[in-house]
């Protein structure tokens, strides 16, 4: 099969993903084999390409956001059958019995693996799942549409929870990409009004169209304060402006899996008066699973760019220099 191969760390713009032809992959015990149809491209796969992540699998292919069909059932399969359509996501596999497992939490496993980091991912023409996290698809979303909700989506649906947005209440959202225009159509639907912060041009549009009720470049400009506050953007920098816009009693969730530093906070200023600063950990199959409904109960239109699977490179590079709005998604030849 054909896949975007990393070999070795390094920055995106030197282009180190490479187009090899790879054998094919087998399923064990309990593994799908998936004919790959798409794969949404996320931030965290810059992470791993670029180092800033703790180096795992080399050589490795990435992507965890996937949409295939399955082609063929490893020993002990029940769950799916050859020819249905599944969706693939970071959370790989858990260890199911420590207390973390037992207890709903096993975001927090210690012994978790994830998609395209410990194993390889999706930037392929096939790839192998655990069944049993492997996640069925509503018919609502056509397979494009539905490999956003796979890590934008459901990391945002955890952060959303993580940042204890009350119905109807107010909702600041730091960063405008993949996971915050999901998180706009969960939080709207909802019945609360959403603030945007972000930077570019492009996005601050997105954010208008999708019915945000402010938006703008400086939090100091905010005209309210909100509820909750979600940071989506990897700066640390923007941690105490997240506090700052919380009323009091409001929650700030950080919702990446890397963070640039944060800066010393005035206790008084930015956390007194019971605001709090939580972070998000990757997420359960359960967040998944209500993520998945309710995005088709309202349903979520995400807005998609295509790339070729040989343009991996040039789409991860638009992600990182801002220039995709929406979700960046890399499509298999047919
Ligand atoms: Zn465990
Ligand atoms: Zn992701």
């Amino acid at each position: 099969m054909k896949a975007m191969v990393l070999t070795q760390t390094a920055d995106i713009h030197t282009g180190p993903l490479n187009l090899q032809e790879v054998t094919d992959p087998v399923p064990g015990p309990g593994e799908l084999r998936l004919r790959v149809r798409c794969c949404a491209i996320c931030r965290t796969d810059l992470h791993v390409i670029e180092g800033d992540l703790p180096e795992a699998k080399r050589p490795i292919i990435p992507g965890h956001q996937i949409i295939g069909i399955v082609d063929a059932l490893g020993e002990g399969c029940r769950q799916f059958q050859i020819g249905q359509r599944v969706g693939v996501a970071w959370l790989r596999q858990t260890c199911g019995q420590c207390r973390f497992c037992l207890s709903g939490r096993e975001n927090l496993c210690a012994a978790q693996q994830f998609t395209g980091y410990h194993a390889d991912g999706g930037y392929a023409e096939q790839t192998v799942v655990p069944e049993a996290f492997a996640y069925e698809i509503p018919e609502t979303f056509d397979d494009q549409s539905a490999t956003p909700l796979l890590c934008a989506g459901i990391i945002g649906y955890r952060a959303l929870s993580r940042s204890r947005l009350p119905t109807g209440g107010r909702l600041a959202i730091f960063g405008f990409g993949s996971s915050a225009h999901v998180v706009i159509q969960i939080a709207r639907h909802r019945g609360c009004e959403v603030y945007v912060v972000t930077r570019g041009a492009g996005h601050r549009r997105l954010a208008r169209e999708m019915g945000a009720v402010w938006v703008g470049e400086d939090a100091n400009a905010m005209p309210v304060k909100v509820d909750s506050a979600i940071l989506f953007a990897p700066v640390g920098d923007l941690v105490l402006p997240a506090l700052a816009v919380l009323d009091r009693g409001g929650t700030l969730a950080v919702a990446g899996i890397h963070l640039s530093d944060i800066p010393a906070l005035d206790y008084e200023r930015f956390l007194f008066y019971e605001r709090d600063l939580r972070s998000v950990t990757a997420n359960t199959r359960e967040d998944g699973r209500g993520l998945l409904a309710e995005a088709a109960e309202i349903p979520i239109r995400p807005h998609i760019t295509t790339y070729a699977l040989a343009e991996a490179n040039r789409a991860l590079q638009d992600l990182k220099d801002d220039r995709i709005n929406g979700t960046g998604v890399l499509v298999m030849p047919t």
